[in-house]
């Protein structure tokens, strides 16, 4: 049996890279960047007036002018006016600066009369106030994002500010996700007292979908062996990445792995040394396709997603490595099994300011409505057994 960090090197190591593809802007949110953004113009692009009021040259000031005649007014959007001397130019916020002026003066510190603007009596003003100075922010040609970062909102800012309506980013691989059970009934469905509502595929879509893989779609399969084979056949050409669930473990109605084998999908292992997620089954389609066979128990289902398949795809969409995150116990914790034990938490803010993992205990591997009430799980490594209040364990959010 391998250890958890031996299956995830393999995971890894498995994947292919997912292919690029230009998408409009407002579809690129959530996917993973896969080319450089260089700024287009300078930032600003012009020397930027930064409040109403006016603009005028800071020498007519020193000369002892506090009364200057307003020669025209200009406003954001306006092109550019040549200020004359002695005169200012009544201006307003995200204006270019007037050609000549070298300072601004706020609206509330001047009073306009008879088509002069007075300073305020005390005002001091200092040359080259007020002015978002062109390029500050950043220079024409400078690199403002690179490819491996998942774009957010405040990318698109970036990117529509140097002008561009398209981006390369990742290929969303096409998902699909299988549950397998005779025992499993449907959401809408009439249901028996010995059936089971069917909650793992949609969670698993669920999950896939928040961390940007949409492309998902989910099916229900009875533990049939020649139904399996056709079904996952068919799956297996429509799509780059395969996530079942059940159907892995030694009993009798487990056919996953013979089937997938039959299907010409190579094994890369089968049982990991964790607590939950022990059975999992992972190989790769002779397309490349990567095939995640989870165990069906709705903990482990969700926590080896989280723990490789989500991992996996961030690698394959050439998302760039992540910052691991530590969690502090907030109570002791024994954990007497030789296998690596991943704890659903709750996490709390400590008054210091330390991120504080809760234990929230699942009664079985089956109990997900537990998960409900936590925000991700800890790893606790196989070779300790207890873990003291306050020592800090490696933190996945879900
Ligand atoms: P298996 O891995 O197929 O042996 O399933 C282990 C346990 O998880 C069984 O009690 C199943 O009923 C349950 N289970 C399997 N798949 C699902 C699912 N899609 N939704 C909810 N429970 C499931
Ligand atoms: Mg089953």
């Amino acid at each position: 049996m391998i250890t958890t960090a031996e299956a995830r090197r393999a995971v890894l190591a498995a994947m292919p890279a997912f292919d690029s593809e230009s998408v409009s802007t407002n579809r690129a949110t959530g996917r993973v960047l896969r080319q450089t953004v260089v700024a287009e113009r300078d930032q600003p692009p012009f020397d930027r007036v930064m409040m109403d009021g006016i603009a005028l040259r800071f020498s007519d000031i020193e000369n002892g002018s506090r009364v200057l005649p307003v020669q025209a007014t200009q406003a954001a959007g306006d092109e550019q006016i040549r200020l004359e001397d002695g005169k200012c130019i009544e201006i307003m916020t995200g204006a270019s600066l007037p050609q000549g002026a070298d300072c601004v003066v706020p609206v509330e510190r001047i009073s306009v009369r008879d088509g002069s603007a007075s300073l305020e009596a005390d005002y001091e003003v200092k040359q080259r106030q007020f002015i978002h100075a062109r390029g500050s922010d950043h220079k024409c040609g400078s690199e403002l994002l690179s490819a491996g970062k998942r774009v957010s909102p405040m990318d698109i800012a970036v990117i529509t500010s140097c002008g561009l309506t398209d981006i390369d980013v990742s290929k969303s691989p096409a998902i699909h996700v299988i549950s397998t059970g005779n025992e499993l009934v449907p959401a809408g469905e009439p249901i028996e007292p010995h059936q089971i509502r069917l909650s793992n595929g949609p969670a698993l879509v669920a999950m896939l979908t928040t961390h940007g893989y949409g492309h998902t779609e989910h099916e229900h399969i009875v533990d049939e062996p020649e139904l399996l084979k056709e079904r996952i056949a068919n799956h297996l050409d429509n799509a780059d990445v395969l996530v079942l669930s059940g159907g892995v473990s030694m009993g009798k109605a487990d056919y996953i792995p013979q089937v997938l084998a039959e299907l010409g999908v190579k094994v890369s292992f089968h049982k990991i040394s964790q607590r939950p997620g022990k059975p999992m089954w992972f190989g790769m389609g002779p397309k490349k396709q990567a095939v995640f066979a989870l165990p069906g128990n709705p903990v482990s289902t969700l926590v080896c997603c989280r723990q490789y398949v989500i991992p996996a795809l961030d690698a394959a969409s050439g998302l760039a490595e992540q910052q691991p995150e530590f969690a502090a116990l907030t109570q002791d914790v024994s954990f007497k099994p030789e296998l690596t034990c991943f704890l659903p938490v709750r996490l709390i803010s400590g008054t210091g300011g330390q991120v504080l993992a809760m234990p929230v205990q699942t009664n079985t591997s089956g109990d997900f409505a537990a998960l409900s009430r936590t925000d991700g799980y800890i790893e606790l490594p196989a070779e300790e057994s207890l873990f003291a209040a306050g020592s800090a364990a490696r933190l996945y959010r879900w």
